[in-house]
């Protein structure tokens, strides 16, 4: 008798038939003795929908309003699932977040769960019920609806999952694991059998979407067994492990990208202490993260600064500059919001050199300019122009040896 929370996402319910298959397989997982906690997001486009509608009224702004809107989503799902499984005499009840009471912070959009009480859940899981909760959302101390950010459902069930001390939280998606890269990118892309959490933070900060990276911080600070499977097909999935990996497999586990990103240059500043400061003070004040910097080699006095910003950010981030230019002693301030970025992801790169030389060799033979770098221990990232965010990813997912001789069925 084991305890598993399965989280399943937006395709794996995306309608009656996915529901009704969804159902099936909870309760085949029931009647072999284990207790079952299930997690589950809106239908497919369900999240996207909801937040257009938003748009015709207030923009997609994060609020206390658009977080009840989006959490209705998931509400609709965890019913049906439940009326599906009572149907087939299987106990189930369904719970929102707020019954549940996944506590989190205020910050709507992208609250944090602080503390869940499992009280309820426990109760239901002791008569034997089935217990279907939505993703994505949780309540603040004040009663407010707030919801986790996209992809949020997996943190949901990793957060239960570790609440609960369940033997493994498995996530079902419309890929059967994780893979060495996009496999809707990189049709030669592998799944791979494990990966370790300290490579999975990584792939999942730097684009890498099929786990919501909340999740695996979660995963990481509670060792939470955690899978990645199919929900259309039976299989092994991926584990993401505690264990570090053997050294002689491949240096590089993964390639990750996103479009998410834009740039923002501020020419000819100053070359004085304080400038960054200066520059990048305004941005942190109006809550804009950003992500890589660059400051050029100084030439007459002035120098070059360039950062990366959220897409969505980009406008706010060039109106703020555009108000500071004058006193910031700047030329001239651009931006695109045209750029991917494009990381190689590995524990091998520790202890291995030649990653970097490899990585810039092959999108030089490509003819594909690179803008910006960054490093850290187990990855490297470049910028390059979007429009070459296809070809540079497969380049380099052949380059270290990445490609499989059989494409996966069904990437095509
Ligand atoms: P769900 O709705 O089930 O949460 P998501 O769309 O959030 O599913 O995540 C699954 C998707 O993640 C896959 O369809 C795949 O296109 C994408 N993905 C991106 N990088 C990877 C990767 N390295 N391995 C597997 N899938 C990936
Ligand atoms: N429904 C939400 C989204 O689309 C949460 C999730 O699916 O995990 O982002
Ligand atoms: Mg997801």
């Amino acid at each position: 008798m084991a305890l598993y929370v399965e989280k399943y996402g937006g395709t794996s319910v995306g309608s009656v038939e996915r529901i009704n298959a969804v159902a099936d397989q909870i309760v085949r997982t029931k009647a072999a003795g284990h207790g079952l906690v299930v997690v589950v997001s809106a239908m497919s486009g369900e999240t996207n929908r909801l937040l257009e509608l938003a748009g015709e009224f207030a923009g997609q702004t994060a609020t206390r309003e658009l977080d009840v809107l989006l959490s209705t989503g998931e509400q609709v799902t965890i019913a049906l699932l439940s009326m599906a499984l009572i149907k087939r005499g299987c106990k189930a009840r369904s719970y929102t977040g707020s019954q549940v009471h996944i506590l989190t912070d205020n910050i709507h959009g992208k609250a944090r769960i602080l503390e869940i009480d499992d009280a309820r859940v426990r109760n239901d899981l002791a008569e034997n019920r089935v217990v279907v909760v939505a993703g994505f959302q949780g309540v603040d101390v004040d009663g407010n609806i707030t919801t986790l950010g996209r992809g949020g459902s997996d943190t949901t069930a990793v957060a239960l999952a570790a609440a609960l001390q369940a033997d493994e939280c498995r996530i079902y998606t419309d890929v059967d694991g994780v893979y060495t890269s996009d496999p809707r990118i990189v049709p030669a892309a592998q799944r791979l059998e494990q990966i370790t959490v300290e490579e999975m933070l990584e792939m999942a900060s730097l684009g890498a979407k099929v786990l919501q990276i909340r999740a695996v911080e979660f995963a990481g600070k509670y060792h939470v067994p955690l899978r990645v499977l199919s929900s259309f097909e039976e299989g092994t999935g991926t584990l993401i492990s505690f264990e570090e990996r053997n050294m002689e497999e491949a240096l590089i586990s993964g390639i990750a990208f996103n479009r998410d990103e834009a740039k923002v240059t501020l020419v000819g500043v100053p070359d004085q202490p304080g400038v960054a400061f200066r520059v990048l003070g305004p941005i942190a004040d109006a809550q804009i993260n950003v992500d890589m910097i660059i400051q050029n080699v100084a030439e007459d006095g002035t120098t070059d600064l360039t950062f990366t910003v959220h897409r969505n950010e980009y406008e706010p981030a060039m109106k703020l500059l555009e108000q500071a230019k004058m006193e910031l002693g700047a030329r001239e301030i651009t931006g695109d919001d045209n750029i991917a970025k494009i990381s190689v992801v590995g524990v091998g790169m520790r202890s291995h050199s030649g990653v970097a030389s490899t990585m810039f060799k092959t999108l030089a033979e490509e003819g594909i300019n690179i803008q910006m770098i960054s490093t850290s221990e187990i990855k490297i990232s470049v910028v390059v122009d979007d429009r070459y965010l296809e070809l540079a990813v497969r380049a380099l997912h052949k380059a270290f040896g990445l490609d499989s001789e059989v494409a996966p069925a069904g990437t095509d």
